[in-house]
């Protein structure tokens, strides 16, 4: 069923690797701030093969750990980037 898409209650961000600039996810942000972590389920879109790894240079710019329970990227400083 399709519904009529209205704005989306939430911003979407696009998160870059630092060293190449190439998109690793699309994320579903909540709240303001910087980016700190990422919960898995808010992700829309991954562009990674290898968990925490840019594709392209191979950097890893997150470590998965668990937030209350639930799984998530801890975004390592200065390693990724959103806009
Ligand atoms: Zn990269």
């Amino acid at each position: 069923m399709a519904k009529p898409n209205k704005k989306a209650p939430e911003a979407s961000v696009k998160i870059y690797c630092s060293v190449c600039k190439t998109q690793l996810f699309k994320y579903k942000k909540g709240g303001k701030g910087s980016l700190v972590k990422c919960f898995k389920e808010r992700i829309t879109e991954d562009h990674t093969t290898t968990s925490c790894t840019c594709p392209k240079c191979g950097t890893v710019f997150a470590r998965e750990m668990l937030i209350r329970g639930t799984p998530a990227y801890k975004i390592i400083s200065g390693k990724a980037f959103m806009k």
